[in-house]
């Protein structure tokens, strides 16, 4: 075997309280400055984990100094009436930023919805003029997942220009915005998926690997050229030794020995996930006060 780095967990829990500490203190400058950014979280219907998903975001929003704002909407909650409640959100000056909890009831149409959000509002990036931009390499909201995972690569690997990527996963959420955050960042990136032939061939050749599949320890040793650095993004719930527990796409045991810096799941990527939401939630705000700033300059006085 060839000489291998000592392995580094990457700790996402503490990477995560920074991120949340930096937002603290630009939200605390804001609020001496007069202004307090806002948070809108929607709701609709009773699923359990998005009412966990929904809580924790909040609860993170008010430990910063978000102002949150709970729109909690029956289960039947029909699709004009939730266009509706953004429509309201897309116009309140105190709501920066808006996120609609997925999956919605089957009844209603998710591209809509996540179109009629004011894409200055769009904490999640989901609209498709965020979706170009960041195709575009310009300055605009970005899934809060994959940015989370590209300040835990940075930290771990700092310079990653012409670094060779590969990305296991190609939803909208993941896999599709991560690999354009990688090509942003100069890396050479590979996006493989359900249908691509010798997947462990291809992730071999990664210096980073990231996996957004969503299968318990699909990932083994010998999907893992010695040193590479992994992002495990798969969350599964699985029983073992007559317990649930939290895995991710890796096998962890069998990655440490071939990896340089890989991350746990639990205590990942998780927690990066709600520290972009409160950071996007900033970035919303200044993209609405640049944009702000521009039309009074288009237009002085009162036209
Ligand atoms: P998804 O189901 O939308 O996409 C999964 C992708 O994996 C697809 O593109 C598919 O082509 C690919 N895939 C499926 N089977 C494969 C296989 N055998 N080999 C290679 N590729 C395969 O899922 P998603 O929303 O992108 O989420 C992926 C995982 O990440 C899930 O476990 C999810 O729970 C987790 N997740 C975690 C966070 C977090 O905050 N940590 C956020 C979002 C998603």
């Amino acid at each position: 075997m060839n000489a291998i780095p000592s392995v580094k967990l990457i700790d996402g829990k503490a990477t995560a309280a920074r991120v949340l500490a930096e937002v603290r203190e630009q939200v605390d400058t804001l609020r001496r400055g007069g202004v307090q950014p806002g948070l809108a979280v929607v709701l609709v219907g009773l699923d359990a984990a998005s009412q966990v998903y929904v809580r924790n975001k909040v609860l993170r929003a008010d430990e910063v100094g978000i102002r949150s704002l709970e729109q909690r909407l029956p289960s039947d909650t029909s699709q004009a009436a939730l266009l509706d409640v953004i429509d309201r959100l897309n116009r309140d000056p105190r709501v920066n930023g808006i996120l609609v909890q997925l999956p919605l009831p089957d009844h209603i149409d998710e591209h809509q919805v996540l179109q009629a959000i004011s894409p200055l509002k769009d904490v999640d990036g989901f609209h498709s003029e965020n979706v170009g931009g960041l195709a575009q390499g310009r300055d605009v909201l970005t899934p809060c997942t994959p940015s989370g995972c590209m300040r835990l690569l940075r930290d771990a690997c700092g310079d990653l220009r012409g670094k060779h990527a590969v990305v296991i996963g190609r939803s909208n959420i993941v896999g599709k915005p991560m690999a354009a955050l990688l090509l942003q960042a100069d890396c050479t990136v590979t996006v493989v998926h359900s249908r691509s032939h010798d997947l462990p061939a291809l992730c071999r050749q990664a210096d980073i690997l990231v996996s957004a599949v969503g299968k318990p320890r699909l990932i083994g040793a010998d999907w893992l050229k010695p040193g590479a650095v992994v992002i495990d993004v798969g969350i599964n719930r699985i029983d073992e030794d007559g317990r649930s527990r939290l895995v991710g796409d890796v096998d962890l045991a069998a990655a440490l020995p071939y990896a340089s810096a890989i991350t746990p799941v639990p205590g990942g990527v998780g927690p990066m996930t709600i520290a972009y939401l409160m950071k996007n939630t900033l970035l919303a705000l200044d993209l609405q006060q640049q944009a702000a700033q521009r039309e009074r300059t288009a237009c002085p006085s009162p036209c």
